[in-house]
């Protein structure tokens, strides 16, 4: 009999007994339990991890991330992991809440550590869906900008982190970590190679967009477009038929007729703008995934929907 068939048949004496199982019945890998803070991040760990991870995502897609409220369920789930990865750079407000709720003991892992941030503008204000808006930071110094997987060239090192984080935590699973981490790293080259050449395809003069997303940063840096900050149209405020000639104007000044705004909810004011001439590109997926039925419901669809609307955008600049 195998060492293995061995352990088989004690542990059913050992049932049929009625005893608790012991810890080396157990031993045959049952999945890690990992937490990561967010969707985004979520799909990277889950790209890594694949079977080897039980896997939870606190922040659920189309939410706030900076901005969150952990519930007793996601503090019980916290409490019973091995390992938490988060992403860093001051992106989710609400960590040591949670971490004190849920007495957290395991490890925790930063996915942003050692990745050079962009810095945002002094007291730049940020929210998102027309919520409240906040400062990153709310201080009067630059901040780090968090929002870098719009990015791909940045992601390659915050893969090698989940990576570690992951075999660091699980060794006897760390080739399969490793493995996993090549083939997402290689998706991220191919990702940002085809991004480039999307935008490469707007002629240089043309690439300019304005918005009230300021989470795209990264992305226009990396593809070479530029992107204006929309006057009229504020973080919180949803957009009126009375900022339309403002921001019509601010169309004429700028040279571009793209605008990406993300209070604007009402059909007859994104008419108003379009007659006079703008090209209002659709709801943008900037911190978050889509629902599983939207159009960004994974990391690389979420690039590709991002990039893809940008560019069609600016094509008719
Ligand atoms: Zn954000």
């Amino acid at each position: 009999m195998t060492r293995l068939g061995r352990r088989s048949a004690l542990a059913g004496l050992v049932a049929m007994l009625g005893l608790a199982t012991p810890a080396w019945a157990a031993e045959t890998a049952a999945p890690m339990k990992v937490v990561a803070s967010f969707s985004i991040l979520g799909d990277f760990v889950k790209m890594v991890g694949g079977d080897k991870v039980d896997l939870a995502i606190l922040v659920p897609p189309e939410a706030d991330a900076h901005e969150w409220t952990p519930g007793p369920d996601e503090v019980k789930t916290l409490a019973g992991a091995r390992l938490f990865i988060v992403h860093g750079l001051g992106f989710e407000e609400w960590l040591k809440d949670i971490r004190r709720k849920a007495k957290f003991k395991g490890t925790v892992a930063t996915a942003t550590r050692g990745i050079k941030p962009m810095m945002m503008a002094a007291g730049q204000v940020h929210s998102h869906g027309g919520g409240p808006a906040h400062a990153h930071g709310g201080g009067a110094k630059r901040e780090p900008d968090p929002h870098l997987w719009n990015d791909p060239q940045r992601m390659q090192t915050y893969t090698a982190n989940i990576v570690e984080a992951l075999a660091k935590a699980d060794p006897k699973n760390a080739a399969t970590y490793r493995a996993n981490g090549a083939a997402v790293k290689a998706k991220l080259a191919a990702l940002e190679a085809w991004a480039k050449g999307e935008i490469a395809m707007v002629p240089a003069d043309k690439r300019r967009a304005i918005t009230t997303h300021d989470d795209f940063g990264y992305m226009a840096a990396r593809y070479g477009f530029k992107l204006i900050e929309a006057q009229g149209a504020g973080n919180d405020a949803e957009v009126k038929a009375a900022d339309v000639p403002t921001i019509l104007a601010q169309t004429r000044n700028e040279k571009t007729k793209a605008l990406f705004l993300k209070t604007l909810k009402d059909p007859a004011v994104a008419k108003m703008l379009e007659d006079g001439g703008a090209v209002v590109g659709p709801p943008m997926y900037a911190d978050t995934l889509s629902q599983p039925t939207g159009p960004a419901p994974n990391y690389e669809a979420m690039q590709r929907y991002a990039v893809t609307q940008f560019k069609t955008a600016m094509l008719k600049n």
